[in-house]
């Protein structure tokens, strides 16, 4: 045995680093256990995690297939092939010759490449509203999006609490964005690309989607795709889509250049290998049949969560979803959503607090809670689980006060949980407190 393989280097986790390794444990048991409803959340298959775990995290590859900086890039070659092309084939549409491109770490700077590839600093962009369901990169003052460009928003409507395309529209003529941008991290409605492209051609704006939240549901042909009507489409790859924590970015042939110009090297330096071999793993798994009947059975369930909760009384904002998530409106019964949250996570159901479209509350005190459908539905939770769900969300809710009902709700979503299991490696609790 050398030296080295006796060394920390060769030892397993448990005994190289006991503390992470317990947390990581604590981790699984926490993801095993509860209910996981976070609507941007969900769990990898083994294989994805495999591949994200694997020896490519070693790896150096700035540049792209076939074009890179650095050697011994033949088998990063092979799985950013790979990847970009089960992404191509996954949102094809006929007609329409996509480019991919597999490397931004995230969806934050898939947004920020998608951006850079068509914009100047100080052009104006226009996208929906963060305290409407919108995402931070979509203008957001604290965010380099509103920093670098003039952002402008759009809004849903106090009535109906769904996009209102015509005020979109004379948004758009009023401010003449270089860029208009939809897609939201929190709201529930199908969006109208065609409608979007249609705006933007009339005031001569390129059009992005950030279907980060949706990709799974276009994937499995569950929501309409954008394909086809935005010039540039981004995503994160680990919602809906059911990826490693990642991010991608599709755009028409034509600003095939300007796009890898920009995520390379433009926003990043070298690729997360181990992520875009996780990527193209994913991809590969999407594009099985079965895939489109898990995006049909997370908008199934999602349907059955919010008819149940407002059968138990809770308003849902917009009155329902045609998607993976709801924004439940908590303080419509005096409750606020960063108590909601507190209650639902002693209950052993985890959701975020979230805004809800015109708040009187504060953000970190908002009025809502955003709920979703995406991990459960993995776990092959049906609609009576849902059912089931909405009883306790309710109970909770009204126990928020009172441990001893929320510790017991807990170990009944355990006992639920617990039929539903999820990684096969899955180990008994360990002692070591963290
Ligand atoms: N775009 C939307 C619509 C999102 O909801 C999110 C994350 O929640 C992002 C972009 C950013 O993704 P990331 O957290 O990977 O940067």
């Amino acid at each position: 045995m050398t030296d080295r393989a006796q060394s920390a280097f060769a030892l397993p986790l448990a005994q190289a680093d006991p503390e992470v390794a317990a947390a990581i444990e604590h981790e699984t048991l926490r993801q095993h256990e509860g209910l996981e409803m976070i609507a941007s959340e969900n769990f990898v298959s083994e294989a994805v995690l495999e591949a994200a775990g694997s020896v490519f995290t070693n790896k150096y590859a700035e540049g792209y297939p076939g074009r890179r900086y650095y050697g011994g890039c033949e088998f990063t070659d092979v799985v950013e092939n790979l990847a970009r092309d089960r992404a191509k084939q996954l949102f094809a549409v006929p007609g329409v010759a996509l480019h991919a491109n597999v490397q931004p770490h995230s969806g934050s700077q898939a947004n920020a490449a998608a951006y850079m590839a068509v914009l100047e600093h100080g052009d104006t962009i226009l996208g929906l509203d963060l305290a409407h369901g919108g995402h931070l990169t979509h203008g957001h003052k604290l965010s380099f999006s509103g920093k670098q460009f003039r952002p402008t928003f759009y809004t849903v409507r106090k009535d109906t609490e769904r996009i209102d395309y015509d005020e979109l529209e004379s948004i758009a003529v009023r401010e003449h964005p270089k860029v208009i941008i939809g897609g939201a991290s929190a709201y529930s409605r199908i969006w109208e690309f065609g409608r979007m492209r249609q705006i933007a051609d009339k005031v001569g704006a390129k059009l992005i989607i950030d279907m980060a939240h949706i990709a799974g549901l276009v994937a499995g042909g569950a929501h309409p795709t954008p394909v086809g009507h935005a010039q540039i489409v981004t995503t994160t790859t680990h919602k809906t889509l059911r990826g490693p924590r990642s991010g991608l970015v599709l755009c028409d042939q034509e600003l095939a250049a300007a796009v890898d110009r920009a995520v390379f090297p433009g926003q990043q330096g070298g690729p997360l290998v181990h992520i875009v071999a996780a990527k193209a793993v994913a991809f590969k798994e999407a594009l099985q049949p079965d895939f489109a009947a898990y995006a049909r059975q997370i908008v199934a369930n999602s349907k059955a969560l919010s008819a149940a909760l407002q059968a138990g009384g809770w308003r849902i904002i917009s009155g329902g979803t045609d998607n993976h998530m709801m924004l439940v409106d908590v303080f419509s019964q005096g409750i606020l959503g960063s108590e909601a949250e507190l209650a639902l996570g002693k209950a052993g159901i985890t959701v975020n607090k979230n805004a809800i479209p015109y708040d009187a509350n504060p953000p970190l005190k908002p009025s809502g809670i955003r709920v979703g459908t995406p991990a459960l539905t993995t776990r092959g939770m049906k609609e009576s689980e849902m059912h089931q769900i909405a009883l306790w969300i309710g109970k909770a809710l009204e126990s928020r006060n009172d441990d001893a009902v929320l510790a017991r709700i807990r170990g009944e979503v355990g006992e639920m949980a617990n039929h539903f299991p999820l990684y096969a490696w899955r180990r008994e609790p360990v002692t070591t407190a963290v």
